[in-house]
C-alpha cells in the first residue's frame, strides 16, 4: 500500500505523531507547528493504514469554523466524504447526542436550544418571580454564576451554601431556572454538555454503545476544555482508548469559562501510558512574527515552556498604526486592504482581528462604504439581529408549542393588541400550573379567565400560529422561512418601518430565506437526517455567522481574537491593540487573567503567514464614551527593531521608536489639505479641530468638532476652513 502522501510532508516528530501505535497520544506544541495537521494526517492513517471505519472516529475541535476547515482537509486527505464520521465542537456533538438520545437524557423531543440572549431573558424572569431585587441579584451575574456551576459539572443539589447568603440566593435562582426550562423545553450551551455527560455517566447501556462505536477520537485545542469536557471524553474513552489530544498551554484563552489548562497534566496522570511528542518547527509565520510571538509571551510565567523555530526568511517587519481616533483606524486598514488587492492578494486571506466584538460595528461600515466584501464570524451575527430572531421564533413556535421564549418574543409582534397585562396572566397561569405559556393560553381562554378583547387578540394569534403551522407542513425549509417571514406579518411589519435600518431589516428577513435554502442543501448533501427544521434552528444557534454572506464571494473575514484560534491567514490586523481595550480594563488588576490576555495577544499574532500590521486609536467612541487611549503593553513587550511605524503625514511623534512613514501611510492632508487633529476655523461655526475625512478632490469630506457646535461632516470644497 502507499502511504507516502500521508507522510511526505512531515517532520519526524509529525511522523512519529501520526503513525504511533494505536494508544494515547499527547502532542504539546507551540503555535503553527503542525498540531492540526498531525490530528487530520492521523485521522487519514486510521482509516488507510489501520482500516478504522470512519464511522468509529470521532474528532473534537473548538470552533464551527475550524470544525468545518478540518472536516475539508480530512476530505481531501482520503479524496471520499468521511461518511459516518463525527467531527464537530464539543457542542455540536453534545447537541447530536441528546437529539438522538433525547427520551434518555430527560428531555423534550422537540427540545429547544437557549442561546445567550434567550438565557439571560430566562433567568430575568425567574429572578422576577421569586421576587427578588434585580438590582441586588443581577440576571447577568446570576446567569454567569449558573453557566460556572454547570461548566464544572454541578446540579443545584451539589452546592454546599452554608448558610451563604449569596450562594443560597444563587441556588434558588439555578433551581428555579432549570425548571423554567424544562417547563419550555429549552438547553442553553452549557447543558448541553452537562446533559450529555449525565447521560454517558448514568446510562451505562448507552455509554457501551457508544464506547464500542468511537473507537478513535481526537481532540485539537485540547488546552481549552473545560471540567465537563474533560470528563466527557474521559467517559466515552473507556479503559485503554486510541485518543490522540493534541493542544498548546500558551494558547489557553477560555479560562473565564471554566477551561483548564491542568486538564493537560490531568492527562498524563490518567493515562500513565501516554506517549508525548513535542513539535518544535514553525511553518506558519515568518521568522519576524515568532521572534515578536515568542518574546511576548516570554512575559507569562509558570509555562510550560516550548522551543519554537522556523527556517523560513525574515519577512516584513510588523507594521504599527496609530490612528487618531477608531474612524481613522478603520479607514486605515480598509486602505491597506484595497492595496493588498491590488496587489494581487485574495480577500479571504486577509483577516481582520479584535477584541471585542462592538470594534466591529465601525470597521464594517468602512468596509461597506469602500465596498470591500467581508465576512464576520461571531458578534453581531446573522443569526442574532432581531428581525432574525423575530423570525426565528415563528419557527420555533411552529415547531413547538411550549417554547415560551419563542412565544413571549412574538405574541405581540407585529403588535395585534396583546399588552403586558395578558401576557403577565399567561405567564402566571403557567407557573401556577406548570404549564407552557401556549397551554396556559388555551386553558384561560376555555374557561374565559382573560377579559373579552384580549381573549380575542389571543385567539387570533394562535389560530395565526395554528395556521402557519398548517402551511409550513410537508414543504421545504426556505418555504417554512417564507411562511413565518410573510404570513406573520414580519415582513410587511418592517416594510411600514422608516429609514435605513428597516431596509436592512428587510432585507436581513429576505437572506433568511436563502440561509435555508442553502442550509438544506447543505444537510442533503451531508446525509444528515431528521428534522430539518430543528436541525435549521440549531444552526442558528449553534453555528451563527455561517450564512450570513455567500460563502463562495471571496471577502475579508473579521473576527475576535477568540474565534480566530487555530486559523491562519497571509495578511493579519490586529484593530484595538490599546490599554484598557486589549488588554482589557477588566483584566489589569488580576495577574492571572492578564497572562490569558497575552495569551490571547499571542494567538493573534500567531495567525499571521506573512504579514501581521498591529493598529490602534489614541481616542476611541465605543460603547457610547470617549477614551483617550495609551499603546498596549503587548505592543511593547515585542522588540522594537521588529516593528516598523506607519505614520500619518504630519503628526507629532509616537511613543514608539524613531519610525518612518510608511508606504501605506494614509494621508489627510493629501486629500483634504488638512491634517487630523488640525485646528480649524469656519466663518459661521467658529474654532474646531478635524476629526476625519473621506473621499477625495471635489468628492472629499471632512468632519471637524466645533467647539460650540459639536461635530460636523462639511465639504471640503465648500468649506472654506481656515488652518489655525
Ligand atoms: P495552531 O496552534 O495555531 O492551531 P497548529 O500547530 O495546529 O497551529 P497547523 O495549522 O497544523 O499548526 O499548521 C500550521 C501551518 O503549517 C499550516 O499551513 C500547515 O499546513 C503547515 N505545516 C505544518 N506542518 C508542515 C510540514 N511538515 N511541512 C510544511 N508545512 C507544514
Ligand atoms: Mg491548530
Amino acid at each position: 500500500m502507499d502511504i507516502s502522501h500521508l507522510l511526505n510532508s512531515l517532520n519526524d516528530a509529525q511522523r512519529q505523531a501520526v503513525t504511533a501505535s494505536l494508544g494515547q497520544q499527547l502532542v504539546l506544541a507551540g503555535a503553527g507547528s503542525g498540531k492540526t495537521r498531525v490530528l487530520v494526517h492521523r485521522i487519514a492513517w486510521l482509516v488507510e493504514v489501520e482500516k478504522a471505519s470512519p464511522w468509529s472516529i470521532l474528532s473534537v475541535t473548538f470552533t464551527n469554523k475550524a470544525a468545518y476547515e478540518m472536516r475539508g482537509r480530512i476530505e481531501q486527505m482520503l479524496g471520499i466524504s468521511p461518511q459516518g464520521m463525527w467531527v464537530g465542537t464539543f457542542h455540536g456533538l453534545a447537541h447530536r447526542l441528546l437529539r438522538a438520545h433525547w427520551r434518555e437524557a430527560g428531555l423534550a423531543e422537540q427540545f429547544q436550544i437557549l442561546d445567550s440572549d434567550d438565557q439571560l431573558r430566562l433567568v430575568k424572569r425567574v429572578i422576577r418571580e421569586l421576587a427578588l431585587d434585580e438590582n441586588q441579584w443581577a440576571p447577568k451575574q446570576a446567569q454567569w454564576w449558573i453557566n460556572g456551576q454547570k461548566d464544572e459539572g454541578l446540579r443545584p443539589q451539589h452546592i454546599q451554601t452554608a448558610g451563604d447568603l449569596f450562594l443560597t440566593t444563587m441556588v434558588r435562582i439555578y433551581t428555579a431556572y432549570e425548571q423554567a426550562c424544562a417547563r419550555a423545553g429549552a438547553v442553553d450551551f452549557a447543558e448541553l454538555l452537562l446533559r450529555s455527560l449525565e447521560l454517558w455517566r448514568d446510562n451505562q447501556t448507552l455509554r457501551e454503545q457508544y464506547q464500542a462505536r468511537f473507537k478513535h477520537m481526537l481532540v485539537d485545542e485540547f488546552q481549552d476544555t473545560n471540567a465537563v469536557q474533560y470528563a466527557w471524553l474521559r467517559h466515552l474513552a473507556g479503559k485503554n482508548p486510541s485518543l490522540m489530544v493534541v493542544g498548546d498551554d500558551d494558547q489557553s484563552i477560555y479560562g473565564w469559562r471554566g477551561a483548564r489548562i491542568e486538564n493537560i497534566q490531568q492527562f498524563q496522570t490518567d493515562y500513565t501510558n501516554a506517549e508525548m511528542i513535542r513539535l518544535e518547527q514553525n511553518y506558519r509565520s515568518t521568522a519576524t512574527i515568532l521572534k515578536a510571538a515568542n518574546a511576548l509571551i516570554d512575559n507569562n510565567a509558570g509555562r510550560l515552556g516550548k522551543q519554537l523555530w522556523t527556517d523560513g526568511n525574515e519577512g516584513e517587519p510588523i507594521a504599527l498604526y496609530a490612528g487618531f481616533n477608531e474612524q481613522d483606524e478603520a479607514r486605515f486598514i480598509v486602505e491597506r486592504i484595497e492595496q493588498a488587492v491590488r496587489d494581487g492578494m485574495s480577500r479571504s486571506e486577509i483577516a481582520i482581528l479584535y477584541r471585542s466584538n462592538a470594534q466591529s460595528r465601525v470597521l464594517e461600515e468602512a468596509l461597506l462604504r469602500s465596498g470591500v466584501p467581508y465576512r464576520i464570524y461571531g458578534g453581531q451575527r446573522f443569526f442574532e439581529r432581531a428581525e432574525i430572531k423575530n423570525a426565528m421564533a415563528y419557527l420555533r413556535l411552529i415547531g413547538n408549542r411550549g417554547d415560551d421564549g419563542a412565544l413571549e418574543r412574538i405574541i405581540n409582534l407585529p403588535t395585534r393588541g396583546i399588552g403586558d397585562k395578558t401576557v403577565e396572566a399567561l405567564r402566571q397561569h403557567a407557573r401556577e400550573q406548570d404549564v407552557s405559556m401556549w397551554q396556559a393560553a388555551c386553558d384561560l381562554l376555555d374557561n374565559k379567565g382573560l377579559p373579552g378583547r384580549a381573549a380575542n387578540a389571543v385567539q387570533g394569534f394562535m389560530v395565526l400560529i395554528e395556521e402557519l403551522a398548517e402551511r409550513a407542513e410537508g414543504v421545504p425549509l426556505y418555504s417554512k422561512a417564507q411562511i413565518a417571514i410573510e404570513h406573520s406579518g414580519l415582513l410587511r411589519f418592517h416594510e411600514q418601518e422608516k429609514g435605513e435600518k428597516a431596509q436592512a431589516r428587510v432585507e436581513n428577513l429576505e437572506e433568511l430565506v436563502s440561509a435555508a435554502r442553502g442550509f438544506e442543501n447543505d444537510m442533503a448533501e451531508e446525509d444528515e437526517e431528521g428534522d430539518v427544521l430543528l436541525a435549521f434552528l440549531a444552526h442558528a444557534s449553534l453555528e451563527a455567522g455561517e450564512t450570513q454572506a455567500d460563502r463562495f464571494e471571496d471577502s475579508v473575514q473579521l473576527m475576535t481574537l477568540h474565534s480566530a484560534k487555530g486559523l491562519e491567514f497571509p495578511l493579519v490586523f490586529m484593530a484595538g491593540v490599546e490599554e484598557g481595550l486589549f488588554p482589557h480594563k477588566m483584566s489589569l488588576e488580576d495577574p492571572g487573567r492578564l497572562e490569558e490576555e497575552r495569551r490571547l495577544a499571542y494567538v493573534g499574532i500567531t495567525r499571521a503567514m506573512q504579514q501581521l500590521v498591529i493598529t490602534w486609536a489614541e481616542t476611541r467612541r465605543l460603547y457610547g464614551s470617549e477614551t483617550f487611549n495609551k499603546l498596549s503593553r503587548f505592543v511593547r513587550e515585542v522588540p522594537v527593531e521588529l516593528i516598523q511605524e506607519v505614520r500619518l503625514g504630519n503628526q507629532v511623534s509616537r511613543p514608539f521608536g524613531p519610525g518612518k512613514t510608511g508606504l501605506f501611510a494614509a494621508d489627510a492632508s493629501e486629500s483634504t489639505g488638512f491634517a487630523l487633529g488640525q485646528r480649524v476655523m469656519h466663518s459661521l461655526f467658529g474654532e474646531g479641530v478635524v476629526l476625519n475625512y473621506e473621499g477625495q478632490g471635489a468628492q472629499a469630506r471632512i468632519q471637524v468638532n466645533f467647539d460650540d457646535e459639536g461635530s460636523k461632516w462639511l465639504m471640503v470644497a465648500y468649506a472654506k476652513l481656515e488652518p489655525l
